[in-house]
């Protein structure tokens, strides 16, 4: 099973992201300052600001 935590890059708050139904590509929002995240890899769990 693929870890589902991982570390928001803008405010560097834990991300719990158990549950959550993710595919690489998708564009989530950090819970704590809501920055759109995009997974780029799923194991190990990779999330980058989309700058653009
Ligand atoms: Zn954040």
């Amino acid at each position: 099973m693929a870890s589902a935590e991982t570390r928001c890059p803008e405010c560097e708050s834990d991300l719990d992201l158990d549950g959550y139904d993710l595919d690489e590509g998708e564009t989530i929002n950090c819970p704590e300052c809501s920055v759109p995240l995009k997974v780029t890899s799923l194991d190990p769990l990779t999330v980058t600001t989309e700058e653009d």
